[in-house]
């Protein structure tokens, strides 16, 4: 049995989704020693599988693919594929995983991934990332930028469906990496903590025999659909039906299959499926633009940020096509093998129509295997659909020493995925302080060549990106013509320059050619320039004689139906890129010093959250509050529908953070001014007693949202109509029997809201008219609730508060946007609805009208932005750095958020967020020193004026005048303030202010090769 005895500093991670490897990186960043456990031959998970993700339309496997190699690469973590966890023990700081390695037959470590096994093995079988939509040989590499990035052989069939050890694998492999005879391997580590990322499955339609799932060749899954569209999918991203092989003209999808339905034991919502439905379409329709889209829907959940535009630009921009109804069967044309769906339309007819190809959007779950595997093998408490059980004031914590998060709790979208794994990381690193940094290794880079005084030898990387680009662009004909070009000694093109495998011969082709600047010629340099960057550091390059040049925005993806011109296009951007790259010097980066402490601004219950889990870390924080009083909005919370008790939570929460000696709280407090940079911000903090400077390292906003005052619907005129919060303060003050029998409450939903004053769902709305319903039916089960709605947005397991609400007799009316409900007033309140389904207008006499309102940006949003340089969106939260993978930064390094201020949200939501900003922040803090930006400005002193131009545009006060002996003044950057945005170059009258890596001579020449 193999053993692995890293102790309390190390850390298990099972399951290598995007959760774990999230998980992962934030604890060995942090200084943990992290073993990844992942039962699949590959880390990556479902994301691997997606083709885009919504709301951006991100390439999947594009933003994914860094964060793969990151894990692969980092000296912190231990990968450990093919394994499979089968028991935990122990206690907090000191815990035994047992797993199961099952047997790969190829030795990772020797294997190059050059595919000669794959090219002779004569054993064909489906390819299971691609569902059977294409077949793999035997032996295989699940997809081109898995990691690890080897082969593997599969004998998991029987008969001729496996490998049936022909040999000539092993004749052809030059490595030596196959071994037959491998065995499954027992292990145990020993670690101080675990975090459970194990994921959950898509449901499988199989079970519902009236969709004709795998009985209709053209009825798909969601995630196959995915696949279909991929560029690197089992048709190349033409959409295209198995059955055929013809384009499908008319494509319907079908939500909610596997979810919200009692059936099949998935009474919940999967939260993220009426998005992903909304991006496929989008997606299929870019593809073709004949593609005619149909969606059949219940509701549409578009309840996160931007979600609700993005659905608007699907029917408006893309035509997509929303029937409200629940389909009651598929069948199919025998001699088309086209479908027809039986419908009842909105007016209750029902009806028939025909499709070339069907997508059922199936939900996640948990199979029964794996509910029994918790609960009976490794004996956890789970709910009744089988995910894991944690609580909402501590939603990531499944008892101590153990944490879950991401899709193994509840099925959610990758951001929340994502926060709930920094959260994680959060706790884990409160509970092992102490720990910290007993087992981290020092990546070593070999030292730096001095390339100064050689000739410019310069190798480009020309990148496929599967067929995104390679299926546009003539590749060939771009390599043949770079190779032409002046100080190129080589040239060569990639499938994806962001795998593994790519990365490993940049390092080579560096070594072999004695390359001594790099272009890579591919996709943004956002996502993927330090990827490669830290290709040339392995090779012993300085990093900064790297160029990238966007051949896949730029020209594959804007010039789609113009393949000639977009390659030459191409080949242009190319000639310029190396024109740059020639005059490219090494940049040294200078370190800077990190002041382990932190300030947080809002002391709400996403602040003092943050504000504790930094504390628990062993940070010093200053919290910064307006108010007299911390709590911010808990305080308008009277009861919550998940039992929370919001006073407990709260006097427990402002106690822990009063009593914390490495908390110190400023309420009545403003942050006046700051300056500084990361790792060294100074703020001169307002207080009651005057001016307070802390110096701090990060920053953390977390101030909330507000609370929107209706101007309609007769609120503050008529005594009964009232808000949700409002109505929920009388409610928390009644005992049962102080509601009449028959009182009627009227709740109208989204007032004001998701309309073009404000374009955004704020998500909690339903809920709290539900809860409140509930709270009514609880105190007087005659009492009469109406929920007149637009989309019941119940995500999550909050669709069982909905199902409880229509079984207590609370009635659910839907209305159209463009038919909004109306209030009378007269001797009874009177509200006028039009019923789509029964198409006739009803009347509803009511005791009280309750208006759900949303939230509005806070107030302070605005000035915190100006002050920290932070961005809003165009509601006026505020905008994160990346939307899916970094939900809890700011561009600007260093300042991170929660709560509200990002979008309204639910209390567990900006707890686990609170805990995912402290998470990231501590990746900052635990550093002794931190590289500053290296393409910062400096100034030619020869030229230089002293007008002071530079320091009028810099928006970082980064630039000083100096007085010279002569009398004369001269600007000074201030290294560790600039942020090389360049507008000081860009000013400067006299070309004196310049800035490292855009200089004039390197800028100039690319200029000249356009003419
Ligand atoms: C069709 C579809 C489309 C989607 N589109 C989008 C989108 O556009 N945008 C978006 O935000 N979200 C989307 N999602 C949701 C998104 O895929 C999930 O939020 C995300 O992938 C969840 O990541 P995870 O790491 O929690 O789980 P997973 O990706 O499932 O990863 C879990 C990993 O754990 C491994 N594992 C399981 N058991 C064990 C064990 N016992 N030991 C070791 N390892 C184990 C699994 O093999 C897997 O690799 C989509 C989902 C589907 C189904």
């Amino acid at each position: 049995m193999a053993k692995k005895t890293d102790g309390i500093g190390a850390v298990a991670v099972i399951g290598g989704g995007i959760t774990g490897v999230q998980s992962a990186l934030d604890l060995a960043d942090m200084g943990f020693k992290v073993f990844l456990l992942e039962k699949s031959p590959t880390i990556g998970g479902v994301m691997a599988q997606l083709d885009k993700t919504f709301p951006t339309n991100d390439c999947s496997m594009c933003i994914l693919s860094p964060k793969l190699v990151d894990c692969a690469r980092h000296p912190n973590i231990e990968l450990l594929t093919m394994t499979e966890v089968s028991n935990i023990e122990g206690e907090p700081g000191h815990f035994t995983v047992s797993a199961v390695r099952k047997p790969r037959y190829i030795d990772i470590e020797k294997c190059t991934s050059c595919g000669d096994c794959a090219s002779v093995c004569p054993i064909k079988l489906p390819n299971e990332f691609e569902f059977g939509l294409s077949m793999r040989k035997a032996a295989y590499r699940p997809f081109p930028q898995a990691i690890p990035n080897a082969y593997l052989i599969d004998k998991v069939g029987d008969g001729k469906h496996r490998c049936v050890e022909c040999g000539k694998c092993e004749k052809e492999c030059k490595a030596n990496a196959i071994n037959h005879k491998e065995k499954p391997e027992n292990c145990t580590i020993s670690v101080g903590a675990v975090i459970l990322a194990a994921g959950s499955t898509p449901f499988d339609p199989v079970i519902k025999p009236e969709f004709g799932y795998k009985k209709y060749p053209n009825v798909l899954t969601s995630i196959e659909f995915e696949r279909v569209l991929s560029a690197s999918g089992p048709f190349e991203g033409k959409i295209i039906r198995p059955s055929d092989k013809k384009p499908p003209k008319k494509i319907a999808w079908i939500h909610c299959v596997g979810s919200r339905d009692k059936q099949v034991g998935n009474e919940y919502c999967s939260a993220m499926c009426c998005m992903y439905t909304a991006k496929e379409a989008i997606i299929a329709k870019e593809h073709d633009t004949n593609i005619e889209p149909t969606v059949f829907y219940i509701d549409i959940r578009s309840f996160g940020k931007d979600f609700d535009k993005y659905i608007d630009r699907a029917k408006k921009e893309q035509g997509l096509r929303y029937v409200r109804s629940r389909i009651s069967e598929i069948t199919e044309d025998l001699k088309t093998r086209d479908l027809i769906i039986t419908y009842e339309d909105d007016k209750g007819h029902l009806k028939q129509e025909r499709f070339n190809l069907v997508v059922l959007s199936v939900g996640l779950c948990v199979p029964q295997v794996r509910r029994n595997e918790l609960a009976e093998k490794l004996g956890f408490n789970v709910n009744d659909f089988g995910f894991i059980e944690t609580n909402s004031v501590d939603p990531v914590l499944v008892k101590p020493g153990i944490y879950a998060a991401g899709s193994f709790v509840e099925p959610q979208a990758i951001p929340e995925s994502v926060m709930q794994a920094s959260a994680a990381a959060a706790n884990v690193a409160a509970l092992l302080k102490d720990a910290r940094g007993t087992l981290v290794k020092e990546k070593k880079y070999p030292t730096e060549r001095n390339v100064a005084l050689e000739r410019p030898r310069i190798g480009v990387f020309i990148c496929h990106c599967g067929i995104n680009i390679g299926g546009v662009l003539n590749i060939d004909e771009i390599v043949k013509y770079t190779k032409n070009l002046d100080d190129v000694v080589y040239a060569d093109a990639n499938l994806y320059t962001c795998s593994e495998d790519t990365q490993k011969k940049i390092v080579d082709v560096i070594k072999k050619q004695n390359l001594n600047r790099l272009v890579v010629a591919a996709c943004t340099p956002r996502t993927h320039e330090p990827l490669f960057k830290n290709s040339l550091r392995e090779a012993g390059l300085n990093p900064h004689l790297l160029e990238m040049t966007n051949i896949r925005e730029q020209c594959s993806w804007v010039h789609s139906d113009k393949p000639a011109l977009a390659t030459e296009k191409a080949k242009k951007l190319i000639q310029m890129t190396v024109a740059k790259t020639r005059f490219l010097q090494p940049i040294c980066e200078s370190q800077i010093p990190v002041t382990e402490k932190a300030l947080v601004i809002g002391g709400g219950i996403a602040g003092m959250t943050s504000a504790l889990s930094l504390a628990d870390q062993g940070y010093e924080i200053a919290l910064v509050e307006k108010e007299p009083i911390l709590g911010g909005y808990l305080h308008n919370i009277a009861f919550t529908v998940d039992g929370i008790d919001v006073k407990k939570l709260l006097k427990e929460t402002v106690e822990k953070v009063e009593k914390n000696k490495l908390i110190k709280v400023f309420t009545k407090s403003v942050v006046h001014s700051l300056h500084g940079y990361v790792g060294n911000f100074t703020s001169e903090i307002t207080t009651p007693k005057g001016i307070e400077e802390f110096t701090h390292g990060v920053i953390l906003v977390a101030i909330g949202a507000e609370d929107y005052k209706p101007t309609t619907f007769h609120y503050c005129k008529e005594p009964k109509v009232l808000t949700q919060l409002e109505l929920e303060n009388r409610l928390s003050h009644l005992r049962p029997g102080q509601i009449h029998n028959g009182e009627v409450f009227v709740m109208v939903q989204c007032v004001e809201s998701r309309d073009s004053a404000r374009p955004y769902c704020s998500r909690i709305c339903c809920m709290q008219a539900i809860k409140n319903a509930l709270k009514i039916k609880e105190l007087n089960p005659y009492a009469e609730v109406f929920i007149l709605y637009r989309d019941l947005m119940t995500y999550g397991f909050r669709e069982m508060y909905y199902t409880r609400a229509r079984e207590k007799g609370v009635m659910f009316l839907q209305y159209d946007v463009d038919k909004k409900p109306t209030v009378h007033t007269g001797n009874r309140l009177i509200v006028k609805i039009h019923e789509p389904m029964l198409s006739q207008d009803l009347e509803l006499p009511a005791d009280y009208v309750i208006l759900s309102t949303g939230l509005d940006p806070h107030d302070s949003t605005k000035p915190i932005s100006k002050m920290l340089k932070i961005p809003m969106n165009s509601d006026g939260f505020f905008l994160e750095a990346h939307v899916k993978l970094r939900p809890v930064d700011f561009s600007t390094r260093g300042v991170f958020f929660a709560g509200n201020c990002h979008m309204p949200k639910f209390i567990n939501e900006s707890i686990y967020q609170a805990q995912a900003a402290a998470a990231r922040a501590s990746t900052i803090l635990s550093q002794r020193s931190l590289s500053a930006e290296p393409n910062i400005a400096f100034v030619n002193e020869d030229f230089c004026s002293g007008c002071g131009t530079c320091i009028s545009v810099c928006p970082y006060q980064a630039i000083d005048l100096i007085k010279l002996e002569d009398g004369k003044s001269r600007a000074k950057v201030n290294e560790a303030l600039c942020m090389g945005c360049g507008s000081c170059a860009a000013t400067c009258p006299s070309g004196a202010m310049q800035q490292k890596g855009f200089k004039d001579e390197q800028i100039l020449p690319m200029i000249e090769e356009t003419t």
